[in-house]
C-alpha cells in the first residue's frame, strides 16, 4: 500500500520522498477525496499547558493557559468526541505542594467541563513538585499507564516520568533529560501488546523517536516492541513544545505543539484524532498542524 503523510496547512511530506516529488495541488485534492467510511474514534488532544499564576518566562505566558484551555474544550465538546488525552504538562511548578494542587484543581476544573472521557499523562512538571499520588488524587488521572478499548481501538497511555536508575519521578528528584519508560513497563508493553488484535495508538509525554534531551534513554528498544507487535499505528508526544512528523518502522510518531508557546488565544495549540480504518486525520488548531496519516 502507498504511505501517504502529508501536512493539511499546504507543506507537502510524502514518506520519503522530496518535497518537489508531489504538489501541493495534489495534497489538496487527496484530502478532498470522497470518504464513505465513518470515523471509528474521535478524541481531542492537548499538551503542555504548564498553567501556574505566575507571571510570564520568556515565550510561556502561565495565566493565558486557562483561557486557551477553556476554547479548547469548548472546541472539543462543539464535536460529537468519544474522549480527550492531555499529553503532559498540565501544570507547571510551584515552591509549594499546596500551591501546585491548586493550579492542578484550577485546570482540572476545565478539563472536567469535557463531555467524553478525560485521560491524563504524566509529563516531567506534573511531578516536579507533586508526586505521582498527588497528581492522582487531585486531578481525574487513574493510573501513571494503562491500556483500554475504545470502538475498535487500543488506546495505550505510557509514563515516562522515571529516572534511567528506575526510579519514579517526585518531589525534585530528577533532572528533566534523564528520562525512561523501565524494563518493568517495557515488559508491560510487551504483554498488553500481545494480548490485542485491534490497531493501536500510543500516547507518551516524553518523544521515544528521538535519542536527544527530549527522547527516553530506550527509545530503540520501545520503538522496537511496538514494531515487532504489527499493530501499532502511532504514537504521539509532546514535551518538545514544537509540531514534528517522523515516521520509523512503519509507525508515525506525532510531536503535538504546546498550548502553552505565545501570548493570547492566537497562540493556543490542540487537536482533534479521527481514527479511520485506513488512516489518521489529525485536525489542527490554532499553532497545532494537521497530518493525514496512513494506515
Ligand atoms: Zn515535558
Amino acid at each position: 500500500m502507498l504511505r501517504r503523510t502529508f501536512l493539511k496547512n499546504g507543506t507537502l511530506i510524502l514518506g520519503n520522498l522530496p518535497l518537489f516529488c508531489r504538489s501541493v495541488e495534489a495534497a489538496t485534492l487527496a484530502l478532498n477525496e470522497p470518504s464513505d467510511d465513518n470515523a471509528l474514534l474521535r478524541m481531542g488532544l492537548v499538551t503542555d499547558l504548564h498553567y501556574a499564576d505566575k507571571d510570564p518566562g520568556g515565550t510561556r505566558h502561565y495565566r493565558d493557559s486557562i483561557q486557551k484551555f477553556e476554547e479548547c474544550i469548548q472546541t472539543f465538546n462543539a464535536e460529537d468526541l468519544d474522549l480527550a488525552i492531555e499529553l503532559g504538562d498540565f501544570v507547571d511548578a510551584a515552591e509549594e505542594v499546596e500551591t501546585e494542587i491548586a493550579y492542578l484543581k484550577t485546570l482540572d476544573k476545565i478539563y472536567s467541563k469535557f463531555k467524553g472521557d478525560r485521560h491524563y499523562v504524566l509529563g516531567n512538571h506534573c511531578v516536579w513538585t507533586l508526586t505521582k499520588e498527588q497528581f492522582r488524587d487531585n486531578s481525574g488521572a487513574k493510573a501513571t499507564h494503562y491500556s483500554f478499548d475504545k470502538n475498535g481501538v487500543h488506546i495505550i497511555i505510557l509514563d515516562a516520568c522515571y529516572r534511567a536508575d528506575g526510579v519514579s519521578y517526585g518531589h525534585r528528584n530528577y533532572e528533566w533529560t534523564d528520562t525512561e519508560i523501565p524494563l518493568e513497563e517495557q515488559e508491560w508493553l510487551k504483554d498488553d501488546l500481545s494480548k490485542t488484535d485491534l490497531p493501536t495508538v500510543a500516547f507518551t509525554h516524553q518523544r521515544i523517536d528521538v535519542s536527544n534531551h527530549y527522547g527516553i534513554k530506550s527509545g530503540p528498544e520501545v520503538r522496537k516492541i511496538l514494531e515487532d507487535s504489527g499493530k501499532v499505528l502511532a504514537v504521539f508526544q509532546g514535551h518538545n513544545h514544537i509540531n514534528e512528523h517522523n515516521e520509523i518502522g512503519g509507525i508515525h510518531y506525532v510531536t503535538l505543539a504546546a498550548l502553552i508557546e505565545g501570548s493570547g488565544q492566537e497562540n493556543n495549540a490542540y487537536s482533534i484524532l479521527d481514527v479511520y480504518p485506513d488512516r489518521l486525520e489529525v485536525t489542527g488548531f490554532r499553532n497545532q498542524s494537521g497530518y493525514s496519516l496512513m494506515a
